[in-house]
């Protein structure tokens, strides 16, 4: 109800963003639970969202929007474990994976971290994409379970759900469709309204920036870190966002399937430099947090012995087993879904790949079947592309760049054809490497 006792309808609030109002609480409160609770139709909802991300919101709508999302459902209350409850999100990337190293990695160490994650959205991958590729595994878990595996196993990583942060689970799968991902306000809101829903007390973020990232600008990125940041601390958490790059895919899996494969390949101490040094540095924060490490050189050195002994492995396996999936595929990855086909990329010259087009490479994979065009939309888990030449290496005319799994030879021809175009071959390696991790932010307007 707005001041006069009104209902507030969305049209009115609609067409307000829409001419670059400032909207009130009760509106936003009404937007979105009407939304979440059906009343409100998709339509209504994304021209809503179209309108927040041209016009932008205020930092009021944004901690409005927020706190709104994160009513939505339950706080989980964990304070009757013991152990610090740490987790890790990520503004989302192309061939990211960390999330599924993480959380068992945090959890061997003596920490609690009950993930709540996404699905695909627009060209990036999605953590319960990736775990659903495992036979069985249920992402969909009650709060009771929830709580019971976290007792139990340290991490248990699952979905938004009707009970926790049910506002998000519709309105993340709205802006998958609808273009109206890349808002910092709007991911503010998504992410903090799902994170501070866990009942954690720290949490780091990875915040990504470069040509696969929603934010392709590294102050755009250093933006949304602190709007997150400032969220976070303003609701007694501890917070540490890194900035990293994502202006090529991160590792050399891409693809729900092929990703978990790489992710078992790190815990088993292998894996590509760029994606175990990232999984090493967010580590070293979760433990740094939660007060296992004392500084983060420790932090590092603890992670990589929790993956030399074996642990981190032995924790994922038992995470994947208590959640109901196939826990043989962790010493067994062939049992992971295979696409039937596969055909390479070439190099059309021979030089040094001097760029990765990032977001079309991610777009690739969601034309392969790996993502979402429609809401209803199934994926499919076996497909995607694996990559030989990263940003600097070089290559010979005729070189394989990339092998395409796919299921479906138009969309096999299809993805060859934009993957061909996303890389780009000079005569020399570029004169500037880009760092993994551009800058840390601790505190709101602290700088690393
Ligand atoms: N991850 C989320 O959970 N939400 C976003 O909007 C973007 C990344």
């Amino acid at each position: 109800m707005n001041a006069s006792s009104a209902p507030i309808r969305a049209i009115d609030v609609i067409r307000k963003k829409r001419d670059g109002g400032e909207l009130s609480r009760e509106e936003i409160d009404a937007l979105v639970g009407g939304y979440t609770k059906d009343e409100i139709p998709d339509y209504q909802a994304s021209a809503w969202l179209m309108a927040a991300l041209l016009k932008g919101l205020t930092r009021a709508e944004t901690a409005a929007l927020t706190d709104a999302m994160l009513r939505s459902g339950e706080v989980l209350d964990l304070s009757d474990l013991p152990s610090r409850k740490v987790d890790k999100h990520s503004t989302g990337g192309v061939g990211d994976k960390t999330s599924l190293v993480l959380a068992p990695l945090a959890a061997a160490a003596g920490l609690t971290v009950p993930m709540i994650s996404g699905r695909g959205l627009g060209h990036t991958g999605g953590t319960l994409d990736k775990l659903e590729s495992i036979a069985g595994f249920n992402v969909n878990l009650s709060v009771a379970r929830f709580r019971k595996l976290l007792e139990t196993c340290g991490c248990a990583m699952i979905g938004q759900t009707a009970e926790i942060a049910p506002a998000d689970r519709k309105i993340y799968a709205l802006r998958d469709v609808t273009g109206t991902v890349e808002s910092p306000f709007l991911i503010c809101a998504s992410i903090m309204s799902k994170k501070l829903a866990e009942g954690i007390d720290g949490l780091v973020l990875d915040v990504k920036t470069g040509s696969g990232a929603f934010m392709k600008k590294e102050e755009d990125a250093i933006f949304l870190a602190e709007l997150m940041v400032e969220t976070g601390e303003r609701m007694g958490k501890k917070m540490a966002a890194l900035i990293t790059d994502m202006d090529q895919p991160l590792g050399r899996y891409v693809g729900n399937a092929l990703e978990v494969a790489e992710v078992l390949e790190v815990l088993r101490g292998n894996g590509p430099k760029d994606l175990v040094e990232l999984c090493l540095e967010l580590s070293a924060w979760m433990l740094f947090l939660g007060e296992c490490a004392a500084t983060m050189q420790e932090g590092k050195q603890m992670a990589r012995q929790l993956i030399a002994s074996g642990a981190a492995l032995a924790k994922f396996r038992e995470m994947v087993e208590l959640q109901g999936g196939d826990p043989k595929v962790v010493d067994e990855p062939k049992r992971l879904p295979q696409a039937k086909r596969t055909l390479d990329v070439v190099s059309p010259r021979s030089g040094y790949v001097t760029a990765i087009q990032c977001e079309q490479a991610g777009t690739a994979c969601v034309i392969l079947g790996g993502g979402r065009e429609r809401k209803e939309d199934s994926v499919d888990p076996a497909v995607g592309f694996v990559l030989y030449k990263k940003v600097g290496d070089s290559v010979t005319a005729g070189e394989a760049l990339c092998t395409v799994h796919y299921n479906s030879e138009a969309r096999g021809a299809r993805a060859q054809a934009i993957l061909q175009e996303s890389f780009e071959i000079g005569d020399a390696p570029p004169s500037e490497r880009r760092p993994l991790v551009h800058r840390v932010i601790t505190k709101s307007g602290e700088k690393n």
